[in-house]
């Protein structure tokens, strides 16, 4: 009876043994799926707004391209092709895939900062006024900062009010053509020189203040210009104007679809590069990826020590072409 009984304690030890470990077994695979899947949930949530940043922008972009076509048929005479001109016209798209290549600054070598030096940094705005330029202003205010503003010919009461803010705020305005047309602008010395004085009575008008510095739309170094950049830059020359292009671009005017982020990264792995760094950005209806990188695009300057300013006769001049080549006829 004892021997039997013993033998029924050990069986059930050991079914109980066996039952545990099955029991462990299930519970082990269980911890193993439920870590599996919170990874997976967290690394595609992570992927997943990634994706809804970029798509975000794709949409606005793709928006604004829709609207704009319905709006030319509506009216073909009211569409500000300006404001639009990277994404509406493929040649002015290609000079920009171009451009972000950033031709060299034909004072590269003495620019380049050694150890200690003060990177000094110059933000820059083309193409405006447009819807974004309050939001610029503002952001710039909240920091006390003054930029450089190449605009272009806007008459509605709007821009002219805008003109007038950037002007009483301490910015700098600089001109960017009047019509921002290409294949107008740089038709024959005749065109850039009647929509040069344009530009400037206009702003003059506007503000009362006299606008010493230009920036050739696609840059001094375009590939696009009909005419000889060279004849413009003697042009400019002889109006005691200064143009300027730039060493770091942002990238918001390229077709890639660069997060606020990827916007402020291509600036910073640029400006360490340089004693003097003038900053390509857009003000236009579009780039509102730009807006957004404007407040932790300025705390990442100020946090490696960069002095952020506004072009004057005194800024260290950027050209692709320098102005001293051209001579005088
Ligand atoms: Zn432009």
């Amino acid at each position: 009876m004892e021997d039997n009984s013993t033998k029924g304690l050990k069986r059930d030890r050991k079914r109980r043994q066996r039952i545990s470990r099955i029991r462990n077994g299930i519970i082990g695979i269980f911890g193993i799926w439920l870590v599996a899947s919170a990874y997976l949930c967290i690394t595609l949530t992570l992927r997943v707004n990634s994706l809804e940043e970029k798509l975000d922008y794709l949409l606005d972009n793709f928006t604004v391209s829709g609207q704009l076509e319905e709006e030319s048929k509506k009216n073909p005479s009211n569409v500000d092709e300006s404001a639009y001109f990277d994404l509406e016209n493929s040649t002015e798209s290609q000079m920009w895939e171009e451009t972000y290549a950033i031709p060299p600054a034909v004072n590269q070598q003495e620019n380049l900062a050694k150890e200690g030096d003060t990177h000094k940094v110059y933000l820059t705005f083309d193409d405006g006024p447009s819807s974004n330029t309050e939001q610029i202003l503002d952001i710039l205010k909240q920091y006390n900062l003054k930029a450089t503003f190449f605009v272009i010919g806007k008459e509605d009461e709007k821009s002219r009010a805008l003109y007038k803010r950037i002007v009483e705020e301490g910015h700098t305005l600089g001109m960017h053509s009047y019509s921002h047309k290409y294949s107008v602008l740089y038709e024959t010395e005749d065109t850039f020189e009647s929509d040069f004085s344009r530009i400037q009575n206009y702003l003059f008008e506007v503000t009362g203040q006299e606008c010493l510095f230009y920036r050739f739309p696609g840059g001094s170094s375009n590939h696009v210009s009909n005419t000889e950049m060279t004849k413009f830059i003697r042009y400019l020359n002889s109006q005691g104007i200064t143009y300027f292009d730039w060493n770091v671009s942002s990238g918001d005017a390229t077709s890639q679809a660069y997060t606020p982020k990827e916007l402020v990264s291509n600036v910073m792995d640029d400006v360490v590069k340089y004693k003097t760094s003038v900053v390509l950005m857009h003000d236009a209806e579009t780039k509102h990826t730009t807006v957004e990188a404007l407040a932790p695009m300025i705390e990442s300057l100020q946090g490696m020590g960069a002095e952020i300013l506004p072009i004057d006769e005194n800024t260290t001049v950027v050209q692709h072409i320098a102005a001293s080549s051209v001579g005088e006829q």
